[in-house]
C-alpha cells in the first residue's frame, strides 16, 4: 500500500519487497569480505567417462555464511557480477584449482586427473586476463592443459575479436576451453567454428527433459552430431538416472557430470571417490 503522509510520502511501502531488498544489501555487504575472512570453498564434482571412470571434475564454489549456512552461487554469483568482485573470486578459484592440480600432477595415479572452472566474463574481459591466468599457472606450477576453462555464449555478444585472441594466448599455453550451458543463450552458432573451444557442454535443462520432451531429445541429438561434425567434445550436465545414461550413451556422449555419478563435494570426499574406484 501506499504510504501517506510523513517523511514516507513518496515512498511504496511493500514489506515483503523491503525484506528482500534488506536481504540482499546484507548478502551484499557479507560478500564484501568473504575472501578475506576465508568463507569461500571450492566444491569438486566429478566428470565421468562412457565407463563411469573419473576424468577430473569441474570445480563449483561454496560459500559458507556465518549466520546462513551455505549460500547457493546461483545466488551470490550475481551479486559478485554486478559488483565486479567476482573478479577477484574467479582468480581465487582459479588459484585454488592451480595448486590442486599441481598437487595431483606429482603423483602416478592422480596425475591424469583434469579440472574445469568457471570463467566468467567480466574477469574475461579484463585487459590483463591472459596474464593474470599465466601467472596463476607459472606460480602454481600445474599442467596447463589439465586446466579447462569454462566460457558461456555470452562471452562472445560482444567484442568477440578480442575474446578469441586472448583464447588463442591462452590456447598456446596448453589451457583447454569449454562452452558452458550450450543451446541456453540467443547468439547464433556462427561464432563456433571461429572460437577455439575444445568442449561443448550440453546444458541441464535439456538433459532432465531428454527422454519426456521431444524437443529436449532432439536438441541434445544434434548438438551431439554438430560437436562430432566440429571435432569438439561433448559432455552432458545434470545425468541424474540411467536412463537418461543410457539414451545419451545411445546418441553418442561418452562423457557425463550429473548427480548421478557424484553430486559437489569438498576435496576430501571427492579424493575418497577417487580412490574407491581405484580399489573397485
Ligand atoms: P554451472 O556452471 O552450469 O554448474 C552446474 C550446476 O549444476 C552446479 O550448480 C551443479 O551443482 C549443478 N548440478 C550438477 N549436477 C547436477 C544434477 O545432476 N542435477 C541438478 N539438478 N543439478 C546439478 P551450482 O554449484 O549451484 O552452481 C551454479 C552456477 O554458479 C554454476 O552453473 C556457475 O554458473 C556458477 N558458479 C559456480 N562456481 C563458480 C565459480 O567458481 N566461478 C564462477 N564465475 N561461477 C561459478
Ligand atoms: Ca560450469
Ligand atoms: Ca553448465
Ligand atoms: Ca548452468
Amino acid at each position: 500500500q501506499a504510504k501517506r503522509g510523513g517523511r514516507n510520502r513518496f515512498c511504496f511501502f511493500d514489506p515483503l519487497l523491503q525484506a528482500k531488498l534488506h536481504h540482499r544489501l546484507r548478502l551484499e555487504a557479507d560478500l564484501r569480505h568473504a575472501l578475506s575472512l576465508g568463507q569461500f570453498q571450492p566444491y569438486f564434482q566429478p566428470q565421468v567417462d562412457s565407463e563411469g571412470h573419473i576424468l577430473g571434475a569441474e570445480v563449483l564454489l561454496r560459500w559458507e555464511h556465518p549466520e546462513r549456512g551455505m549460500v547457493s552461487p546461483a545466488e551470490f554469483i550475481p551479486l559478485a557480477e554486478e559488483n565486479r568482485q567476482i573478479i577477484a573470486i574467479d582468480r581465487w578459484v582459479l588459484e585454488t584449482a592451480c595448486r590442486q592440480l599441481a598437487a595431483w600432477a606429482a603423483q602416478p595415479e592422480t596425475r591424469e586427473l583434469t579440472l574445469a572452472v568457471n570463467l566468467s566474463v567480466q574477469h574475461f574481459h579484463e585487459a590483463d586476463a591472459v596474464e593474470c591466468i599465466r601467472d596463476i599457472l607459472v606460480n602454481t606450477g600445474a599442467p596447463p592443459a589439465r586446466l579447462k576453462l569454462e566460457v558461456t555464449e555470452g562471452f562472445f555478444l560482444e567484442r568477440q575479436d578480442e575474446a578469441r585472441q586472448k583464447m588463442l594466448a591462452l590456447k598456446a599455453l596448453g589451457v583447454t576451453f569449454a562452452l558452458d550451458d550450450f543451446g541456453t543463450g540467443f547468439s547464433s552458432l556462427s561464432y563456433l567454428n571461429r572460437l577455439p573451444l575444445d568442449q561443448l557442454k550440453i546444458d541441464q535443462s535439456f538433459v532432465r527433459d531428454v527422454l519426456e520432451d521431444p524437443a529436449s531429445a532432439s536438441i541434445v541429438a544434434s548438438t551431439i552430431g554438430l560437436a562430432k561434425s566440429l571435432d569438439l567434445e561433448v559432455i552432458a550436465e545434470g545425468v541424474e538416472t540411467t536412463a537418461q545414461r543410457d539414451w545419451l550413451l545411445s546418441h553418442g556422449c561418452r562423457r557425463f557430470q550429473g548427480y548421478l555419478f557424484g553430486r559437489p563435494q569438498p576435496l576430501g570426499g571427492f579424493e575418497t571417490s577417487l580412490r574407491d574406484a581405484r580399489r573397485a
